[in-house]
């Protein structure tokens, strides 16, 4: 059998960007509307503040006017709350995005929901999860919707098709298996206590990691043919001290097998901040009426 086709997730994540740059530079012209983007870090994580760095930087670069709120990393929840009461109330700013993981001493479920949910442009908050799982229109969480894009990319005619999901986090494995549903797959959602995982997993035309296990899937856990999608990032450790970027799956093993496969990196990761502008982009243009 062929290689799989490399799902382009740079070049497709690209194209958004340019695409949702282009309609704000629209809006601007037509309505002298700006959408605007806040985002708040609290405490000094490196890897957070690179994550809010690139999302700060790649909204700037689409025309939106970009905010950057940092907290420290004792910062009370009430102080928080607060500064999102702010942000909510602010009508520069359509898009509020609190940087995950939050300090222990904040809830950060009870915080999402003190966002308004027109502004929740991580899709995170309960009204636009309930939305995404009744088909009504709203914020949906950018990772799930970028392996949905990628996803499309690869195949088009998604109805009756059979989907696994191996994670069942509320970021990524949950909401993409409500989108899958609402494009008719058949939805399988399995996670550390699935039996038989390999089994289960050859049951897909389309197989989704986001687990978080450096090259769990393997070649004998894919259906030949079937496109798999990797959203996980882990950093594998080389002989030398150094370390490498890989995925849930091994891809150079799975790639034998299947039809199409995402890369790591550049294939779900730069759909993250892709969708996370066009999720400000469609916030700004519900708020204001303007399309
Ligand atoms: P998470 O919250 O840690 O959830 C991991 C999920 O995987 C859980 O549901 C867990 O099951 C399941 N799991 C763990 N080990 C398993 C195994 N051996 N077999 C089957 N299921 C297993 O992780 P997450 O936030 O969803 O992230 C998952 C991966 O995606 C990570 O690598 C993360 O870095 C990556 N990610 C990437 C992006 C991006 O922008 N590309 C964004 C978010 C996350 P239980 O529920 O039973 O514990």
């Amino acid at each position: 059998m062929a290689e799989a086709r490399i799902i382009d997730g740079k070049a497709i994540a690209a194209e958004l960007r340019r695409r949702v740059g282009e309609a704000a530079n629209r809006l601007r012209a037509a309505h002298n509307l700006l959408p605007g983007l806040a985002t708040i870090l609290v405490g000094d994580d490196p890897p957070s503040l690179r994550y809010v760095r690139a999302k700060g930087a790649a909204s700037t670069a689409a025309g939106f006017a970009s905010f950057d709120r940092r907290l420290p990393g004792d910062t009370a929840e009430t102080t928080l709350s607060d500064e999102i009461a702010r942000l909510n109330a602010d009508d520069r700013i359509d898009g509020i995005l609190v940087q995950l993981p939050l300090p222990a001493q904040i809830d950060a479920p009870r915080v999402m929901a003190a966002i308004a949910p027109e502004k929740d442009v991580d899709g995170f908050h309960p009204v636009n999860i309930g939305r995404l799982w009744s088909g009504v229109a709203g914020l949906v969480p950018c990772t799930p919707q970028g392996c949905m894009m990628l996803l499309r990319s690869a195949q088009t005619d998604l109805a009756g098709a059979e989907a696994v999901v191996f994670g069942r986090s509320n970021i990524v494995g949950r909401p993409l298996a409500a989108l899958l549903l609402a494009a008719n797959c058949t939805v399988t959602l399995a996670h550390s206590l699935t039996r038989n995982a390999p089994e289960v997993a050859r049951r897909a035309d389309i197989l989704v990691a986001a687990v978080g296990r450096p090259q769990l899937v393997g070649a004998d856990w894919v259906k030949p043919g079937a496109v798999v999608i990797d959203a996980g990032i882990n950093g594998l450790s080389r002989p030398d001290g150094s370390s490498r970027l890989v995925g849930d799956v091994d891809f150079a093993a799975v790639r034998e097998v299947a039809g199409a496969i995402t890369p790591v990196p550049g294939g779900v990761g730069p759909m993250t901040i892709a969708m996370l502008l066009h999720n400000t982009l469609q916030a700004a243009r519900a708020r204001s009426g303007h399309s």
